[in-house]
């Protein structure tokens, strides 16, 4: 059996869940789109089931999936419905459900529905993705309530550079937020991952944790309370060739990297068709029998090189760890010119195996 494969700790993402409700001091919702950031949605939520508020996803195929699973926890839709005949499903399986257009206030205001909806009424402070604009919001939340066909909305936004912990526009959005929504009385919602990590100043009644659920690092530097997470998944394989090199040679395709002196060079089970980065240039660390290596010349679809010269006890079937607590995901993303969310959402063909 090809040796690639994730482990997923089940327990550091319960340990990282509590540890983000506790650090906001409000009700989190546990953020699983994305296959749970390519953990597994299913089992992530039902690891969490006992203990979440609440889960967060991107759209309804998403949200459905899990209600098939068993799932009965409250699901928010993070970017509502897309057309008008989700609505049925969305109170069939009671799904609360992001408003940030007002094109689905029309479809709201039109719609014959069986039951109440639960509206997150998303405005834009500034992030000028999607959002109600703050002029618009008041109205649109008063449309809402009017319809007669919501039973509740909360106040949510979106920051655009909470992982920047000097940018000001963090504070600058809670600024629009709040006077945008002086005077109406209901649940708000504004933190990420990182708002909830590094801007412990900014209150709301809901926070929506995603990457740090996973244990990975949202920020580009040293963060005490990102620091403190436990990774969640571990990507591991097992070198499968070995062979002795002259200096002068060189490795993979294209010939990127040249021996420079005698080398001893592994081969790994683990490619970019696993969703290892391509990207990741000679020098990105590794683990092999334990101890940190480097990756050589260009990431190949099922094998990659790594540099064996002075690790060498490392043979044919020694364990490497591509990522996970050894190496982290965001030292690797920040290798490959990306971001711990991108390596995790593209894992695919390697098992996900889960433990306890
Ligand atoms: C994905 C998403 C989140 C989670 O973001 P993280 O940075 O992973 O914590 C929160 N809110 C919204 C609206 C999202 O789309």
């Amino acid at each position: 059996m090809r040796p690639a494969r994730a482990l997923i700790d089940l327990q550091a993402l319960r340990d990282n869940y509590q540890f983000a409700r506790e650090l906001a001091g409000a009700r989190a919702l546990a953020v699983i789109k994305a296959d749970a950031y390519g953990h597994g949605a299913v089992q992530c939520a039902q690891t969490l089931a006992d203990s979440a508020d609440g889960f967060a996803v991107a759209c309804i195929e998403e949200a459905l999936a899990l209600r098939e699973a068993g799932l009965q926890a409250p699901i928010l839709l993070l970017e509502g419905f897309f057309e008008a005949s989700e609505l049925p499903l969305i109170i069939e399986h009671r799904l609360w459900c992001v408003v940030h257009s007002l094109w689905q206030v029309d479809v709201i205001e039109q719609a014959v529905l069986q039951g109440p909806l639960t509206v997150w009424l998303k405005m834009d402070s500034g992030m000028h993705r999607v959002g109600v604009s703050p002029a618009e919001y008041a109205q649109a939340y008063q449309r809402l309530l009017a319809t007669g066909k919501v039973a509740k909305v909360v106040l949510m936004s979106h920051f655009s550079s909470a992982d920047e912990l000097d940018n000001p526009r963090s504070l600058e959005q809670v600024a629009q937020f709040t006077q945008a929504t002086e005077g109406l009385q209901a649940e708000t919602s504004l933190r990420n991952s990182p708002a909830v990590l590094g801007w412990p100043q900014v209150k709301s009644d809901w926070v929506r944790p995603g990457i740090m659920l996973y244990g990975a690092t949202p920020f580009e530097h040293a963060q005490a309370n990102a620091d403190a997470l436990k990774a969640v998944m571990i990507l591991e394989s097992r070198v499968i060739s070995v062979r002795e090199l002259p200096a002068g040679e060189p490795i993979g395709y294209g010939q990127h990297f040249v021996t420079e002196r005698p080398m001893r060079v592994g081969v790994v089970a683990m490619g970019y068709a696993d969703g290892y980065p391509r990207h990741a240039p000679t020098g990105t660390p590794v683990v092999v029998a334990g101890k940190r290596s480097q990756l050589l010349g260009r990431v190949s679809m099922d094998m990659l090189c790594i540099d064996l010269t002075d690790v060498p006890e490392a043979t044919v079937g020694s364990l490497v760890e591509l990522w996970g607590r050894q190496v982290l995901a965001s030292e690797v993303a920040t290798w490959a010119n990306t971001i711990p969310y991108q390596l995790f959402c593209n894992l695919k063909r390697v098992p996900l195996v889960y433990s306890e």
